[in-house]
């Protein structure tokens, strides 16, 4: 694919590489401590060293080394596609990586206490919220898990049997039985995301499950209406005339929607040693990243036909990526050469969606 030409750049997944800094244990390990990678952001590659004699390298949209600002990162990856949002466009920011390489960190941080620390989910809420009016505007959200193929309410645990639906006309994806909360600021958007985190840590004790082994997904529900009168210059809405139909003081109801997704750990889940509930995890986890792989794939390759059917996961994303939507992934990975093979893994897996 060619990176410069614009059309071409709509149409698919644009992809960054995140590298984490050493952890606790990579650096108590530090005598045969060997990176395996190495990042060149100003060459947008990242170098993958086998050993002393053999590494590759990879280009991608946009190449973060262990000191990138959240910000940074916020501005290249999901920006754009809240600015499509914003315009009335569907659209999917993910990250995706071994569990410890920092998808939470990019995704899901609050910086509670240190602003510069938020992450992409309160950058993007911000950004909404600075944009929109709540005169004419709403801001909403749905918060959930997915796990084992089932779908958690986080801010609304007593739900049960949360359905994915689709709308055989439009294909809008909806979740009928999902609690769907009106954000008015961002402190109040913060306290929803602390309510989520402590009751997917709640489902998940009593699951007897592992948050890396689930998926996070915060849906973002936009819904903007301009005036005629106001339209005039400043407005960034776009406002199409259908007919011959004046502009002014019909509203235009522009609805859209940003899915932000915390996808379980990419690491390979050993079947020979799982047994029941394990073997079952492992069994769905694979299913729906190799879907979501396959999706990926197919977007990248501008094929016409997406295959979403086979998960839940990708049912769900199936209005918010293609088409006119706009997908960033985020693939995330560690230095340490003792997960040379995961990292090789997540890098293919950012490659092939490119
Ligand atoms: P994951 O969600 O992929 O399992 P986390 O986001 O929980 O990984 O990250 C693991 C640890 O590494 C956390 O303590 C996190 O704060 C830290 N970490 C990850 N990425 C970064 C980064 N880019 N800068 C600073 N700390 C990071
Ligand atoms: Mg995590």
């Amino acid at each position: 694919t060619s990176f410069d030409d614009d059309d071409a750049d709509s149409e698919r997944v644009r992809v960054a590489v995140r590298l984490c800094p050493k952890n606790a244990e990579d650096l108590s390990l530090e005598s045969d401590f060997v990176d395996c990678v190495e990042s060149l952001p100003e060459l947008k590659r990242l170098k993958l060293r086998k050993n002393n004699w053999k590494s590759e390298s990879y280009r991608f949209d946009e190449v973060f080394t262990e000191s990138a600002s959240q910000r940074r990162v916020y501005e290249a990856v999901a920006k754009p596609v809240v600015e499509r949002v914003l315009n009335g466009y569907n659209g999917t920011v993910m990250a995706y990586g071994q569990t410890g390489t920092g998808k939470t960190y990019t995704i899901g941080r609050l910086g509670k206490d240190d602003p510069s620390q938020r992450g992409i989910m309160v950058r993007a809420m911000e950004d909404i919220l600075s944009h929109t009016s709540p005169l004419h505007d709403t801001v909403s959200i749905s918060y959930l898990q997915l796990y084992l193929e089932s779908i958690q309410d986080l801010l609304a645990p007593e739900k049960v049997s949360i359905s994915i639906s689709e709308d055989p006309k439009s294909g809008e994806v909806s979740l009928p039985g999902a609690a769907i909360f009106q954000i008015m600021d961002i402190q109040h958007f913060l306290e929803l995301l602390q309510i989520g985190e402590a009751n997917r840590h709640a489902a998940n004790t009593k699951l007897n499950a592992e948050s890396s082994r689930s998926h996070a997904i915060l849906m973002v529900y936009v819904q903007r209406s301009s005036r005629g009168e106001e339209g005039n210059g400043s407005s960034s809405l776009a406002v199409t005339a259908t007919n011959d139909m004046p502009l002014s003081n019909v509203p235009t109801i522009l609805k859209s929607k940003l899915l932000v997704v915390d996808l379980a750990g990419s690491e390979r889940i050993d079947k020979s040693g799982s047994e029941g509930h394990m073997l079952e995890e492992a069994k769905f986890i694979n299913l729906s990243l190799t879907s979501l792989g396959k999706c990926i794939n197919a977007l990248a390759e501008n094929s016409p036909h997406i295959p979403t059917r086979d998960s839940k996961l990708t049912r769900l994303l199936r209005d918010s990526f293609g088409g006119n939507a706009r997908t960033s992934l985020v693939i995330t990975v560690g230095p340490s050469s003792r997960h040379y093979s995961e990292t090789a893994s997540t890098i293919m897996f950012g490659q092939r969606a490119m």
